[in-house]
């Protein structure tokens, strides 16, 4: 059975072979266990109740409890050309109704449905009249009251399931691994715990990097101007500073939308859509974003301000990469923020929970520390697996300099206990110390202190830096009284004294998440374009991954098209045409891209491939009065491939007439077009002509006109 999985995979996904863990999950669903899948977010859990969906027959019921994600990963299946539907509050009675009808019928292989439908007697009712093999429980931890997100009707779940006339398989998955909702979930669906299959906690194309006492707002501007094409979130913990946040980037230009539970409904929806269709690269928003969201090109995600425990951390990082491309997660530490947690978790937690609370976030506040992997810490955090370092985090790949900036922070440390400690913020005593002549320093007289002007050879920017810094080394702390203001730590103390030293890394660099590829970009046009005459997100068209796929492969025909990852037969089908058209067109005026990628042809399909003579062989059939489709149904190759072959008999001065090729009235239209947007590129002409009036038409006319030039010269 797991060969015939295997080949469902790979005709309607595309992929070429199971992720870990997915394959033993699927082997114990169709022997029939009721099992429980671990996974972190990103692991492929569809794919574990999707596929023995395939493989059996009847309708698996998959129970989902966010219903944006149940649109999507309905949308997601019918891309690949699998009959599903979801039920759910979104629809209307008769629309509800419609679609129970058809699953009766056996008309879906899978039907999503809210739990809350489980607490209608009409409802369980009509399940029982459908042929049902599996039940997948997505987000099983809901059921656990330790989990956090408890919701009561997922508690219905087993009695539904004895109910139905005959037992079907179940399949529990979840991203929450503590063994607490673990033993919850086998207990309240009678799964056998010994059928967990668990996979690790690490995400390995996810870099995690911690950074402390720099500015976060330079930071956080310059990494956005280096990853400006690229989708990311920014989680920052409070409304305010999320609004605060969206003004300035987008004053900056940026194009960004935000989210935060003090908006209301439709401008949230409106905000989400935006970022989801790419429509915005940026999302700011607080913990309330992001549940449900199942965007799978994220490719970063920079929590602005500390969150307040290491799940919420991993959880909202973790919605970078699910797609499996290299992704950043940054972290900008400042020790104030401990204060805003603590804050927050004062207002909301009852007594009881309080200490608890507080303790997690000591060790949140202690993963900004460690010096270790990254990576590493968070997985010891989550369960007793324990990981090699990762090589990839902040911690693993630092490499840089130390200087020693004992003598300034004993300049900057006198200059508190001079000015008064718990009087003045950093801004203040920053301006003292470059000398400033500003107002309230000639007023309240520092300019008469032994360290007024003392580092002048410094901009205040870079001693609030530098104080940063020192914050974040408890030599100094914030005392947050109606404004914050500086004193100084025991550790500062003896520093002052000469008995201690102070070292300082340079500043961090930011990255550059992924290369800048042109191609790419013209491929995310394309699926751009089909998305929104399809109505879904570009991601469910095709995921970044394949989109990257077709930048190495290069496929030119419908064989090379089927060996990109995520490409199924459907997919082919639909979309085959589209993306081919354009990589042949970018590589008709970029042609060095095609040699680089022979160089390199590592990852390139075995596929048929054309050999050098190959377009003569084409002009052969053009001269029998062959059309470009005959031709291409004929020699089995993609209608793109006959046409760049005649487009090179063409430049090879052979006889190829324009006349056989376009259609009348369209050689006028271009001929205006060119007038219009000139003879260099043909992205300007064709957009000024109609859509049928292909890329490969304007290149003929092109070279007929040069070919013309050149006899009549
Ligand atoms: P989860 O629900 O565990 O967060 P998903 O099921 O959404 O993860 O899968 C994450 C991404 O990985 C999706 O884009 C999916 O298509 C892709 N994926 C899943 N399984 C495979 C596989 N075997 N090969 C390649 N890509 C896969
Ligand atoms: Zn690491």
């Amino acid at each position: 059975m797991i060969e015939k999985a295997k080949q469902m995979l790979n005709l309607h996904y595309g992929y070429s072979s199971f992720r870990n863990g997915q394959e033993q999950a699927i082997q114990s669903v169709l022997a029939g266990d009721d099992t429980l899948c671990v996974m972190p977010t990103g692991g492929g859990k569809s794919i574990c109740y999707q596929v023995p969906a395939l493989v059996f027959e009847g309708t698996t019921i998959v129970i989902s409890p966010l219903i944006s994600l149940m649109k999507d990963q309905v949308d997601t299946l019918l891309q690949l050309g699998i009959s599903a539907a979801f039920i759910n509050s979104s629809l209307t009675a008769a629309e509800a109704r419609e679609r129970i009808e058809k699953a009766k019928s056996g008309e879906y292989k899978l039907l999503y449905i809210a739990p809350e439908r489980l607490e209608s007697y009409d409802f369980m009712d009509h399940l029982r009249q459908i042929d049902i093999p599996l039940i997948a429980v997505d987000e099983a931890h809901c059921i656990s009251q330790w989990g956090h997100d408890f919701r009561p009707s997922y508690q219905r779940i087993q009695r539904m399931i004895g109910n139905l006339p005959k037992r079907p398989v179940v399949l529990a998955l979840t991203a929450t691994a503590t063994p607490r909702v673990r033993q919850d979930i086998c207990w309240s669906l009678d799964i056998d715990e010994n059928k967990t299959v668990l996979t690790g906690f690490e995400r390995e194309n996810l870099s995690f990097s911690v950074i402390k006492g720099q500015d976060r707002l330079s930071y956080l501007k310059d990494f956005l101007k280096k990853n400006e094409k690229e989708a990311g979130i920014i989680y920052a913990a409070t409304r305010k500073t999320v609004d605060q946040l969206y003004e300035t980037l987008q004053k900056s230009g940026i194009n960004v939308s935000r989210y935060h539970a003090g908006m209301n409904d439709n401008e949230r929806m409106e905000q989400q859509e935006q970022f989801l269709q790419d429509e915005s690269s940026v999302m700011v928003a607080t913990s309330a974003f992001g549940m449900g969201i199942d965007k799978s090109n994220i490719r970063y995600v920079i929590h602005f301000q500390l969150p307040k425990n290491m799940e919420s951390y991993y959880q909202e990082a973790g919605r970078a990469g699910r797609d499996g491309l290299p992704s950043e997660c940054i972290l900008l530490y400042s020790s104030q923020d401990v204060q805003v947690q603590r804050f927050l978790i004062d207002q909301s937690s009852e007594q009881d929970r309080m200490a608890q609370e507080l303790e997690k976030l000591q060790l949140m506040v202690d993963y900004c520390y460690t010096e270790s992997c990254l990576q590493q810490s968070i997985v010891r955090y989550f369960s007793d697996e324990e990981i090699p370092p990762c090589g990839r985090c902040g911690n693993c790949t630092d490499n840089r300099d130390s200087i020693d900036v004992t003598r300034e922070a004993q300049i900057v440390l006198s200059c508190i206990v001079r000015m008064g400690q718990k009087r003045f913020g950093k801004t203040l005593i920053a301006q003292v110390l470059t000398g400033s002549k500003n107002k309230k320093v000639l007023e309240m007289r520092f300019n008469k202190l032994p360290t007024y002007g003392m580092l002048k050879d410094k901009s205040t920017k870079e001693i609030t830096d530098l104080i940063e810094f020192f914050i974040s080394q408890e030599i100094i702390a914030v005392e947050h009284g109606t404004f914050p203001t500086l004193y100084i730590k025991e550790k500062g103390k003896d520093i002052l004294l000469g008995k201690e030293q102070i070292m300082r890394k340079e500043a961090v660099v930011t990255k550059q998440v992924a290369a800048d590829d042109p191609l790419f970009e013209e491929l995310r046009i394309v699926r751009k374009t089909i998305a929104e005459q399809e109505n879904v997100p570009p991601f469910v068209i095709f995921a970044d991954t394949a989109l990257k796929d077709m930048c190495v492969k290069l496929p030119e025909s419908r064989t090379e098209f089927l060996s990109v990852t995520g490409v199924g037969q459907n997919k082919l089908e639909k979309y085959g045409e589209r993306f081919i058209s354009a990589i042949s067109t970018y590589l008709a005026e970029h042609p060095e891209r095609r040699e680089s990628a022979e160089q390199s042809t590592v990852s390139k399909a075995p596929a048929k491939k054309a050999t050098p003579d190959s377009h003569l062989e084409t002009y052969t059939f053009y001269k029998e009065k062959m059309s470009v489709d005959e031709i291409a149904e004929h020699r089995n190759l993609a209608v793109s491939t006959v046409e760049s072959h005649l487009v090179q008999c063409m430049q090879e001065g052979m006889d190829v007439q324009m006349e056989d090729l376009i259609p009348d009235d369209y050689v006028s239209k271009i001929e205006h077009a060119i007038q219009q947007a000139g003879g260099e590129k043909l992205k300007p002409i064709k957009e000024l002509l109609p859509e049928e009036v292909s890329y490969f038409m304007i290149k003929v006319y092109l070279l007929q006109n040069e070919n013309k030039k050149r006899v009549t010269r």
